[in-house]
């Protein structure tokens, strides 16, 4: 098959020939339809997060089972799917629980193992981790989904709880913030996005956000305790660093939900306990969704309710993929999301 490897940390990948993935016994081999291009490919690429070498990035994908291994029960040749970055084991207690997304055992194609730059891919314990595309979901859109969309979507809906009405403050609009200003507004929630971008914050407008606060000037908590009258119900730290984790417990409301989403690679973070016990806030983490909780979300793209394909800025061929890693060295994506496209067709 093609794929788009990299021999060393920092080497320009190039699209090369490599021998096709094994089918594991309880997995399967998808033919890519498309694959996201990620800020955490580029962390990978770039040797801040190890990989063994050579490697094949990619873990935001969508296309169609090649092979199913013989221990899969569910899914067959010719099936559109779309898996979640973290991939459970399938056997432990917490993918037994449906909660795939903290196995400790869990794989990540493009990070544990050969990614999505490639024709095929191979995804461990099919039964647990794929997820059925609609036919109304094309491979670009769905590609958006496996990291930053299904990320903010459970951070809004199952640790936010947000409801029609609500004040939803998001923090960092690079793709996950992004992503939770089009849930949150879908969802009937007022929204305030901040980031240090101009032109971050009008796209936080385009996609749904109510208010936009600079994150440079004043201190943005204030002005959202001003905007929303005391505070956001639910607040989203999308960038992670401990100033915008701190803020984002200082701008809730009383009994607040803040949900920590970016990844705070920076080191220890003073969260203010005092105000966790005074206002009765909640504290989350974050790590992506399990496959079992997608199909609320799925139905929501299928039926235009969210429209992941709006985040996508450029579509590349696999000759491009290596480039737009590279080109990560630069500012954040500020035309969107970057997929690559090697299926223009919906199904094999
Ligand atoms: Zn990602
Ligand atoms: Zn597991």
């Amino acid at each position: 098959m093609r794929a788009v490897v990299y021999s060393g940390y920092g080497i320009l990948p190039e699209l090369t020939q490599v021998a096709d993935p094994a089918c594991p016994e309880d997995g399967v081999v998808i033919a890519v339809g498309a694959s996201g291009v990620c800020r955490s490919d580029w962390h990978a690429w770039k040797g801040h997060d190890p990989v063994v070498l050579p490697h094949i990035g990619g873990h935001e994908l969508a296309g169609v089972v090649a092979q199913a291994g013989p221990e899969v029960t569910g899914w067959r040749a010719g099936d559109r799917v779309t898996v979640p970055f973290v991939c459970g084991c399938g056997r432990c207690e917490y993918c037994l629980a449906g909660d795939a997304q903290v196995c400790p055992r869990q794989t990540q194609p493009g990070f544990t193992g050969p990614g999505s730059f490639a024709e095929l891919v191979a995804v461990h314990a099919a039964d647990t981790n794929l997820v059925s595309l609609p036919d109304a979901v094309d491979f670009a859109a769905a590609a958006c989904l496996g990291c930053r969309f299904a990320t903010a979507f459970r951070a809004v809906t199952a640790h936010g709880r947000i409801r029609a009405g609500d004040w939803l403050a998001v923090h960092g609009c690079g793709g996950v913030g992004l992503s939770a200003v089009m849930i949150g507004a879908a969802l009937g929630a007022r929204v305030v996005g901040v980031d240090v971008s101009s032109s971050a914050l009008s796209r936080a407008q385009e996609l749904g956000a109510s208010f936009t606060v600079p994150a440079g000037a004043a201190d943005p908590a204030l002005a959202i305790l001003e905007i929303t009258g005391g505070g956001a119900h639910v607040s989203v730290d999308a960038l992670g660093s401990p100033a915008t984790a701190a803020c984002s417990v200082r701008c809730l409301r009383r009994r607040g939900r803040h949900v920590q989403v970016g990844l705070l690679l920076d080191g220890p973070t003073p969260i203010p306990m005092d105000l966790v016990v005074a206002r009765e806030l909640e504290i989350y983490g974050s790590h992506g969704m399990a496959a079992r909780d997608y199909p609320p979300m799925m139905t929501m793209v299928a039926d235009g309710t969210l429209r992941p394909g709006l985040l996508v800025g450029n579509v590349i061929g696999l000759e491009d993929a290596g480039r737009a890693l590279a080109a990560m060295d630069g500012p954040a994506e500020e035309a969107g999301m970057t997929v690559i496209r090697l299926r223009p067709s919906m199904r094999l």
